[in-house]
Parts: C-alpha cells; structure tokens; sequence
C-alpha cells in the first residue's frame, strides 16, 4: 500500500480537492491518504488563538467568522447532491461554533493545540464526504488514534505502528483511507501536533509503521530542484536523492521537505517520492537508500546566518576549549549548524539570534569575538566522500571570485558548505550552477 500526503495547496480549493480526489482514485488501488489543513487555514487558527491570548475575544470571533464564510463558499463548490452539502455544512458548523466556545474561556496553550488542531480534521471531513458523495469507499482514520509522541515530543513509533495497523485492519476492503496531518496525542493524552509543516511528517511516520511500499509527498512545486529556482536561472529537478542528502538538503532550506521527516522513512527503507499536483504525470524526485556515486546532486542555501568568531592565543595547545565555548550555546538553547576551526580560533554559524548579546558576552571571557550579521550558508550535496578526488576542489573553484569566511568539509560524506554574505548569495548560487551541473544536471568526474 502507497501513503499519499497532500500538502494545503493541494486541497486549498474545492476545485483543487476534486483534483486531488480524482488524482487518488484513478488506479482504483487500495491507500492511505494524509492531508494538511486548507492552505492558509492554520495561519488563521494561529491568528485566533493569538487574540484569544491577548483576551481579546471579539478580534477572534471577527476571524472565526470570516473563516467559517470561506468555508461555506468552499462547501457549496465542493459538493454536487444537497444531502452531502448539508451533512458537511452541519458538520462545519459545529466545528465553528466549538472554536467559538474558546472565547469564553481561559486560554493557555492546550486550548491553543485543540484550535490549531481544527485545519486538518475539517480538511479530512472534507474530502472524505466527497469521496463518499462519488460513490467511492472511503473512510476517515482519526489521526488522533493513531500517532502519539512520548515525554520528550518525539514520535512514538511502537505506539504509531500498533495503532496505525490496528485501525487500518478494522476497516478492511476500503479504497482510500484518509487521516489528518500535523496533529497527534502527546504523552498524556492531550491534543498536540508535530509542529508546522508537520503533515508530511505524518505521512512518513505512517508510511514507516505499515511498511508502505512508498510515501508520496504531492505539492505544487516540481520535486526538488538542483539549486535555488527562485534566485538562479535554468535549474532542473533532481530525479534521486540518496535518504542523507535530501536530508542535508531540507535542512539547508529547500522547503519542499519537512527536515525531520525523513528518518523514519529512512529507517523502513521506504522510499519517499516528491510529486507536483499540478504536474501529475512528471517523475518528480525519488528519495530512497541509493547511493550514486560520483555526481553531485545539488547546491541550497540557507539565509540570516550569523557568523561568530572566537580566536584566542589560549586555545593553542589546549584542551577543554571548544567545550566551554559550546557550553555557552548550550545554555542559551542556540545550535551550532556550522563550525571551523584553527589552531588559535573557531568559527561557528547559528540562525537564532534572540540571546546573540549575552552569548557574545561570555565568549568575551575567551577570546576576541566578531559578529557577521546577514550571512548565509551554501551547501553542496552529492558524492563528496573523501575517495571522490576533486570534488570538493571542483566546487571551490565555482568560488574563486566570492568572499568566503567558512569552509567545512568533511561532517558527512555528502557535503561541503560555505559561509558567505548574504550579498554575495545569488552570484554564489550562479556560479556554482555553472561549474557544477552540466546540461545532464550532474557534474561529471574531472579529467
Ligand atoms: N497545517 C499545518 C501547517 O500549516 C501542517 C502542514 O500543513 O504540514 O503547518
Ligand atoms: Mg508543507
């Protein structure tokens, strides 16, 4: 069995959820299917439960009613027989009129959970009263029941692959079973969410508990790309990635991925699929336990870094150094994503800078500190083992002509990133597009 994942554009108009639904009936076989919430919809609920912080009950009710409007209006696209618009309309209703009864009482961040917790199953009802209205067997697995995270918010996946195998065997000879992203039970029972974007998160979890034969996460855009569409021209989808790189990738900032998402998948070695709903039929990019060797995949970057320097005549010859000027970040629940070092310095990225002051304050106990705001990191990902002569030096000399001020190689097999000015970023991206992918879109080992 395959697990879809469709993200809010996805099924951000009736329209598109007539398209999505067309879209995972067409091979009449038998799948799970994750949605997120309408896009924008869980902006709203964050928006809501904000003013219901601020006790301001009047400002949410104004957005509950403005979102319970556009609702109706999806609703009546949607459906084609009065039973199945009226059944979901009633059913709307009283979602609504729930997220109303939040405004008469104390608000805290349970109550915040519970409301953001509304996208995905009004989405889900949705579209599986749809189904039903086309005469298709479908039925609604509350995700609810199904993932839970442990005491540390981290997936419980004893629990999830139990309870997702028992819910799937309770309702056997279906054709599509649909469940909501993004929300889950935590370790007491409470309604809780694996945190934005966290539907695909799901999806891979659940693909990892019944050993899916493949997870499918559909957006609107065409797979991952081998570099920045949006800052250089002429870049090109990339069809494979091996489980470390998309992982390297997704961190890095190529949004299509949730960045934690793809270890379970990895660990049931079932492989991820990225697909366009507004391209169906393109082969969009495969993630899965193969390797390639020698080709670089692609070049990502990663904006508002900033660079700390620490150099200091102390740290020659010495040990403990580095544990005391990473016991600072530790306190201040910054992480490090980038570091460098020399005998008499180190320099490291973080992209949190709510305590950047008092961090540089007491670094200032160690050494020399300087700050270089408005950075970014660019990473290579592909075959970058160190048995793979001249590659890495193949994407420093796509650098000759840019300001660099760190270089790390050598973390992983699968990367070599660069630290530069976010001013120099496009002509970075550029020119290692150029040096790197040839027209095929992989580099080719040098002569
Ligand atoms: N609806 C949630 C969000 O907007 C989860 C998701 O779409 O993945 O973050
Ligand atoms: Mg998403």
């Amino acid at each position: 069995m395959k697990v879809l994942k469709f993200g809010g554009t996805s099924v951000g108009s009736a329209q598109r959820m007539q398209d999505v639904c067309k879209l995972i009936t067409s091979d009449g076989k038998a799948k799970v299917v994750v949605l997120s919430a309408m896009s924008g919809t869980t902006n709203t609920l964050v928006e809501i439960a904000d003013y219901l912080y601020k006790k301001n009950p009047e400002g949410a009710n104004y957005v509950i009613d403005r979102l319970e409007q556009t609702y109706m209006g999806h609703i009546d696209q949607l459906y084609t027989t009065d039973e199945w618009r009226q059944q979901t309309e009633s059913f709307l209703h009283e979602e609504f009129n729930y997220l109303r009864s939040f405004t008469k009482m104390l608000f805290t961040s349970f109550e915040e959970k519970v409301i953001l917790a509304q996208g995905e199953i009004m989405s889900t009802n949705m579209v599986t009263n749809y189904l039903k209205e086309q005469g298709v067997k479908a039925v609604l697995l509350s995700a609810l029941d199904m993932i839970r995270t442990d005491k540390n918010a981290e997936p419980d996946f004893n629990y999830i692959r139990e309870k997702t195998i028992a819910q799937l065997e309770e309702h056997p000879g279906e054709e599509i079973y649909i469940t909501q992203g993004f929300i889950c039970r935590n370790a007491y029972g409470e309604i809780d969410n694996l945190l934005r974007g966290g539907s695909d998160y799901t999806a891979c979890l659940i693909g990892a508990a019944i050993k899916a034969e493949e997870i499918q996460i559909w957006t609107d855009i065409d797979g991952m790309h081998n570099n920045d569409p949006r800052v250089v021209e002429g870049t090109e989808p990339v069809r494979q990635l091996y489980f470390e790189e998309a992982a390297e990738l997704a961190y890095f900032g190529a949004k299509i991925l949730h960045p934690t998402c793809i270890q379970p998948a990895k660990f049931a070695g079932v492989p991820v699929r990225l697909l366009n709903t507004m391209d169906p039929e393109a082969p969009g990019t495969i993630i899965n336990n193969r390797m390639h060797r020698g080709t670089i995949k692609a070049v990502a970057a990663k904006d508002n870094i900033i660079c700390i320097g620490i150099q200091s005549s102390r740290m020659l010859l010495a040990h403990g150094f580095l544990r005391k000027v990473f016991e600072i970040f530790e306190t201040y629940k910054t992480s490090i994503d980038m570091i460098a070092t020399s005998e008499v310095g180190v320099s490291v990225t973080i992209d949190k800078r709510v305590h950047l002051n008092e961090i540089t304050a007491e670094l200032k106990k160690y050494g020399t500190v300087t700050v270089d705001d408005n950075m970014c990191i660019i990473c290579v990902v592909g075959d970058l083992s160190a048995q793979n002569v001249g590659f890495e030096s193949q994407a420093t000399e796509a650098m000759r002509q840019i300001p660099v001020r760190m270089i790390s190689y050598g973390g992983s097999a699968h990367n070599i990133s660069f630290v530069v000015s976010e001013s120099d970023k496009k002509r970075a991206l550029q020119a290692l597009q150029e040096c790197l992918f040839s027209y095929d879109g992989h580099v080719h080992r040098p002569s």
